[in-house]
């Protein structure tokens, strides 16, 4: 039973549908992969999805197979996790396995670097040992593919998949998925725990068909999981239909570096301003750093003017750079002093002494949640758990202030 769970379209692979339930690919005006309604006609008059599309073509014609996910057999306790939580992760932990058994949502509103994933491990460990699957669901295929190999190692005996888009079709029966939340669209009533990792990241927070896809692929609670939640988790959390923990804590237990704004007419990405120049070269004295930009534009001429202004190893690095993984790596080990960069670096990375400057802070493209994340990758470290923030803008925004004052409200708890 390879595909348990899944829905698939009868074009989608080579495979033995008896013992899947056929449905109807539209029915009733809505499509029945991601639930949307805004239906196109075609020009033989049937009519198709436009919406989730990308996964293939759903038309009035298209059967949807749906697989079953019987339980599996139960097993003894699957955590090889030798790590040891502090003692405000086990109680939040605690609190989610509470929910859990209580058969209830629960929302995890937690600090970045606040140590998230190995909070999760006993709920994860508890549906696995009672024969349960287990989805974990992350907005960003760079988050699943660093999020896969720290699950493995810590359930190393529990078959897993990772799914996303081009990913080869599961060969195996699994119990744990880990997945980009677009791939939810491929899974019915399959999950009974289903982790929402980063909910708050583009473009979850505003596509409909999203959340329709994470309630129809889950059967049981589903652990939602933010530094910045949406407000219709947090008024669910408040009414109380929802479990809620608040992890304002790093693990090392200092509070979250406060960015300071600079407002200055900069002639960004053409010409770096001296002062800023001074400002980066004093930062590179004591720290490495990161410089986040809103525009992918902007970073090879931000790139070569610092490299010709500064005299340390720079590079620049966007999301789909093949050389990416080189380049993070060589500025977690310190070849590299300051890192030009459009995306931000992987979760669960560590660096100390970590400056972290934005430029164009006022770009629309930095909504408050883009900015508490990129503030998050200071101060991680024990040893430096100050590491300054600079947001430098041409204007003043709500994105900005709303960011400071959460940031502020978090530490002030
Ligand atoms: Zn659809």
């Amino acid at each position: 039973m390879w595909y348990s769970g899944m829905q698939l379209l009868d074009t989608e692979v080579d495979f033995d549908s008896s013992v899947a339930q056929a449905v109807p690919g539209l029915a009733d005006g809505h499509c029945q992969r991601c639930g949307q309604s805004a239906l196109v006609q075609l020009p033989s008059g049937d009519y198709y999805c436009p919406h989730c599309i990308n996964l293939g073509r759903v038309t009035s014609r298209t059967t949807l197979y749906r697989f079953p996910a019987p339980q599996l057999p139960s097993v003894e306790w699957p955590l090889t996790w030798k790590g040891q939580l502090t003692a405000q992760q086990t109680a939040v932990a605690a609190a989610l396995v509470a929910s859990l058994q209580a058969g209830r949502d629960h929302l995890l509103w937690a600090v970045t670097g606040a140590g998230k994933t190995e909070i999760l491990f006993p709920a994860i460990a508890t549906v696995l040992a009672a024969g349960g699957r287990v989805g974990v669901a992350a907005p960003r295929l760079d988050v699943v593919r660093e999020l896969a190999p720290r699950l493995q190692v810590a359930f190393a005996h529990t078959a897993m998949a990772i799914r996303y888009g081009g990913a080869p079709w599961p060969q195996r029966t699994v119990a744990l998925t880990v997945l980009t939340t677009h791939q939810l669209l491929r899974y019915h009533q399959a999950f009974d725990l289903l982790v929402i990792d980063e909910n708050d990241a583009f473009p979850f927070a505003h596509d409909p068909a999203l959340w329709h896809a994470v309630s129809a692929a889950s059967r049981g609670p589903k652990l939602w999981l933010s530094a910045t939640p949406p407000t219709r988790l947090r008024q669910a959390a408040q009414r109380g239909t929802m479990g809620l923990s608040i992890l304002a804590r790093r693990f090392h237990g200092h509070p979250l570096p406060v960015p300071r704004i600079r407002i200055q007419a900069l002639h960004l990405p053409q010409r770096i301003a001296p002062q800023l120049i001074r400002q980066l070269q004093q930062i590179l004295m004591t720290h490495q750093c990161l410089l986040f930009v809103p525009d992918i534009a902007w970073l090879a001429p931000l790139t070569q003017q610092l490299q010709t202004a500064i005299t340390t190893a720079i590079a620049g690095v966007h999301a789909a750079d093949a050389q990416r993984a080189e380049k993070v790596a060589a500025f977690r080990q310190g070849r590299l002093r300051l890192l030009v960069t459009t995306t931000i670096l992987e979760r669960g990375v560590t660096i100390p002494r970590c400056a972290v400057v934005v430029l164009g802070a006022d770009s629309a493209r930095f909504d408050a949640a883009a900015l508490i994340q990129m503030a998050g990758r200071a101060g991680r470290s024990a040893d430096s758990p100050d590491d300054p923030v600079w947001f430098y803008a041409r204007h003043d925004t709500l994105a900005l202030h709303q960011a400071i004052r959460t940031i502020r409200q978090l530490n002030a708890r």
